[in-house]
């Protein structure tokens, strides 16, 4: 159900104190500032508001200097397009020249400084992202920005087909404000531009999809909206392999209070290693999450072809060569799949593990008890370690003394 727009929240964010004093520093002499974009969009939705971006008349340079003699830090974070980071007690406010475009390629613009509003708010993607709001208070809607909110709406402004020519990331935001703020189908005529001009996709860095593509994933509506992808045949482009839009559509309502998009990825687009390879050449994911999608690959594996149901004690060993975590979303993302079967104590005992309330087990041995032991420093030394591991994963992975003593004990008279 669409609700009403929330003016309210709109003076309840001018009433922040630090965003008080920057407007009122940046609203004197001739030049004008207002709040601009996310910021109007999430307040007027009731959303909480943690960045506020600002626009302005005042040249970089200008931005700079008034900051400084205010007593504000001003940090250059993207001069060349002219924005200034204005920190006041610790809160940053990006603050931007008012632009217009002058040329655009697809991929970049070349973009001069201006002083007018109007122009800066036709430059902008969505109708929803072009409000801005003055200091004393006053809403400005250049492109009817206000009723596609209050309808849930994501358009274009201006010509669809004509606004992805001059950015076709615009495409992957379109999808991505979509799943996040819209309540209805997709803007037909957004979704048949977006179509048409698909592979203008393929100009833009693998960077700046991915970083859409990640967003998409932790919004409200991933599921369906990925699916609308799919439809349109955006997928294969950006996955390049499989999509089980159940699982994710699972994982998803799991998470929902705490959304991952590197699990939601795994559960969406992982079978094998092979896809975790890939998605970190095609979206050029980090080592920290190309671990994380094979550490999901492997445990998917190891457990569709798991030969008992899984009980406490296989959760202990499992837990004790891979992370918690992925375990837990291979749970989540195969639920109500024929397996692997999961017993309500081999639940309990990942959520005990997953809340640190229960400690990860740790082999209790280490090449140093078999060096006292008597076994020369060298590569047997792995050898029988390896070979000890597999013992206590076997016998349940107990800690305590009295076990390692005697597996110490054990391995050594194997050796
Ligand atoms: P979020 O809360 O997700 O950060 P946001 O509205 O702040 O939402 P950003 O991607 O941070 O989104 O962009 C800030 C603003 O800049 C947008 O609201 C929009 O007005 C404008 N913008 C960003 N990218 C583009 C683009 N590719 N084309 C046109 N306008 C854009
Ligand atoms: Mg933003």
């Amino acid at each position: 159900m669409t609700e009403a727009l929330d003016r309210q929240a709109l003076a309840s964010l001018l009433q922040r104190p630090e965003l008080r004093r920057l407007l009122e520093v940046f609203n004197d002499g001739g030049e004008e500032t207002r709040v601009v974009g996310g910021a109007v969009r999430n307040a007027l939705l009731g959303r909480p508001v943690t960045e506020v971006d600002c626009t302005t008349t005042m040249l970089p340079d200008a931005i700079t200097e008034r900051a400084k003699r205010a007593g504000f830090k001003a940090v250059p974070t993207g001069i060349e397009h002219g924005t200034i980071t204005v920190i006041i007690d610790g809160e940053p406010f990006e603050i931007t020249t008012l632009r217009e475009d002058v040329e655009t390629d697809g991929r970049h613009a070349v973009v001069h400084f201006g002083r007018d509003f109007v122009r800066d708010a036709k430059r902008r993607d969505f109708t929803i992202n072009a409000l801005s709001l003055g200091r004393d208070g006053q809403l400005y809607d250049y492109t009817g920005g206000e009723s596609d909110l209050a309808a849930r709406r994501v358009r274009f402004i201006g010509e669809a087909r004509t606004r992805i020519r001059e950015d076709y990331l615009r495409i992957m935001r379109f999808f991505r404000f979509h799943a996040e703020y819209a309540e209805s189908d997709p803007d037909a005529e957004g979704l048949a531009a977006s179509g048409a001009e698909r592979q203008g996709l393929a100009i833009l860095s693998k960077e700046r999809i991915r970083h859409e593509l990640l967003k998409l994933l932790v919004a409200t509506r991933a599921e369906e909206t990925i699916r609308i992808l799919a439809d349109h045949g955006f997928l294969t482009g950006l996955l390049g392999g499989v999509a089980e839009f159940g699982r994710l559509r699972r994982v998803a309502n799991d998470d929902r209070d705490n959304p991952v998009a590197i699990w939601r990825l795994a559960a969406l687009a992982v079978l094998v290693e092979e896809d975790a390879e890939r998605l970190r050449e095609e979206l050029r994911l980090s080592n920290d999450e190309h671990k994380k999608l094979a550490a999901y690959a492997g445990l998917l594996n190891l457990l569709k072809s798991w030969p008992l149901p899984l009980d406490a004690t296989a959760i202990r060993r499992l837990v004790a060569d891979h992370e918690p975590e992925a375990l837990g979303i291979v749970f989540a993302a195969t639920a109500g799949e024929p397996s692997p079967v999961v017993h309500e104590d081999a639940r309990e005992a990942l959520a005990r593990y997953l809340s640190r309330t229960e400690p990860v087990p740790i082999f209790p041995l280490r090449g140093a008890d078999l060096v006292e032991g008597g076994v020369p420093k060298g590569p047997k030394i792995g050898e029988m370690l390896a070979r000890g591991r597999q013992a206590w994963l076997a016998e349940g992975c107990r800690t305590d003394e009295s076990y390692a003593r005697d597996l110490l004990r054990r391995v050594l008279k194997q050796a």
